[in-house]
């Protein structure tokens, strides 16, 4: 039996980033770049104007005031877009819009609202400084600047970015297809009614979810009953994706005839066991260069299994340097009792209070739960051995969802 942080490097080890792809800009949301993307030329282009006003030479309007009115004469209007093309001299000024390059001559733009107009002549009423409401080319991005690392997961804010810098096609890492295979005599579909002692199918519906929260594509569902040899030609077909995720038939009786198929197809085992809670039964293996994840068919067992072993292996083999969602520190609101042996992951609910964050743990733990997947937005990391904790005590704690709101 593996220790949690013993497995997890053993997973991190075997999970190589996949090749390089390049990705049409609006397609590349979600995916990690490849290398590091720099700036082609520097950001603004060339020196324009912050304000919608009039672009002047701030020597001529440094004294201007209520009391000393300064006129000057508009030689014209540059609107963005045009290339501004004024000389402008001394008692003289051009009409400017926000973002049009400032022509030549002139050091600074004073605003619209700052001055009264008399026909031709611009009376300004404020004194100004040079470079006054002016944004000065590359002043925002140098040019060879790094505007998206490598290993980043492009979102809005990137594609901006790119965007403004002229990449229609980004390289990113090919992000890893993954198979689903459900497991278990019990499971019926989701549109049957369960007989005496079955129960509806859940877990791949869950995990194709969180994959394709983490924008992989799904190479292939499928449910199977506890068959040899149906289980043998659907493991075979699913074998074809970067990464297959078993669910079910992981425990210490199934594992028995699992475990030859899996020999049979060729899949090595790196760990079967570990000591974490909940989860105990996780397998995990590889064929080739696809990596192989059983885990137990209990929901919350595999939902707690999925975000701390699988999706840390995803987002390696696409590339991501953020490899899982961020840890916290939150205040125990209630003790926790029990003595905790194994490194375990509580189900617990998480809200902000008075400037700090609070968690409890859920009453119920059971690891076939499912209410309690719906009734929590955290997991309490516990570590082994850990006799009993009080109320008030600091706790690590991971919150799902982006969310600190409770659950209702
Ligand atoms: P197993 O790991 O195969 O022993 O399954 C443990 C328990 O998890 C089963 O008794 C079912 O109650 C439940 N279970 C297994 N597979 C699924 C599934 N795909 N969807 C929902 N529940 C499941
Ligand atoms: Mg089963």
């Amino acid at each position: 039996m593996l220790d949690y942080a013993d497995a997890r490097s053993l997973v991190f080890d075997h999970a190589h980033p996949l090749s390089r792809e390049l990705r049409p800009l609006p397609e590349s949301r979600g995916f990690a770049t490849a290398e590091d993307l720099r700036a082609s030329h520097p950001l603004p282009l060339f020196d324009n104007s912050a304000m919608d006003g009039y672009a002047v030479r701030s020597e001529d309007v440094s004294e201007a005031g209520e009391g000393c009115p300064v006129l000057l004469e508009k030689l014209g209007y540059i609107p963005a877009g045009d290339p501004g093309d004024f000389r402008v001299g001394p008692g003289q000024c051009t009409q400017i819009a926000t973002g049009a390059p400032v022509p030549p001559g002139t050091d600074a733009v004073v605003m619209k609202e700052d001055v009264r107009l008399e026909g031709q002549q611009v009376v300004v009423l404020k004194p100004l400084r040079r470079h006054e409401n002016l944004r000065f080319r590359g002043e925002d991005i140098a040019e060879g600047r790094v505007i998206v690392s490598q290993g980043t997961r492009i979102g809005p804010a990137q594609i901006s970015v790119l965007a403004s810098f002229g990449y229609t096609k980004v390289p990113v890492i090919r992000p890893p297809s993954v198979s689903i295979v459900s497991t278990g005599n019990e499971l019926v579909g989701v549109e049957d009614q369960p007989g005496p002692g079955q129960l509806r199918e859940s877990n791949s519906f869950m995990l194709r979810a969180l994959i394709e929260e983490e924008n992989c594509p799904v190479h292939l569902v499928k449910m199977v009953p506890d068959d040899p040899g149906q289980l043998r030609e659907v493991f075979a077909e699913a074998l074809e994706a970067d990464l297959l995720l078993i669910s079910g038939g992981m425990s210490v009786g199934d594992h028995d005839f699992t475990k030859s198929i899996f020999a049979e197809l060729g899949i090595e085992r790196l760990f079967w066991k570990i000591r974490v809670k909940p989860g105990k039964p996780l397998f995990f293996g590889r064929r080739g260069d696809t990596l192989v994840f059983g885990l137990p068919g209990n929901p919350s067992s595999s939902y707690v299994l999925f975000g701390e072993f699988v999706r840390p292996a995803l987002r390696k083999l696409m590339g991501l340097r953020e490899l899982e969602l961020p840890m916290i520190e939150a205040v125990l609101d209630e003790p926790v009792t029990e003595f905790i042996t194994r490194m375990q992951f509580l189900r617990a609910q998480l809200w902000e209070s008075g400037g700090e964050y609070r968690v409890r743990q859920l009453s119920f733990q059971g690891s076939n739960s499912i209410g309690s997947l719906v009734d929590s937005n955290a997991l309490i990391q516990v570590e082994p051995n850990t006799p009993e904790l009080l109320a008030g005590t600091r706790v690590r704690v991971r919150p799902l969802n982006n969310s600190i709101v409770l659950p209702k």
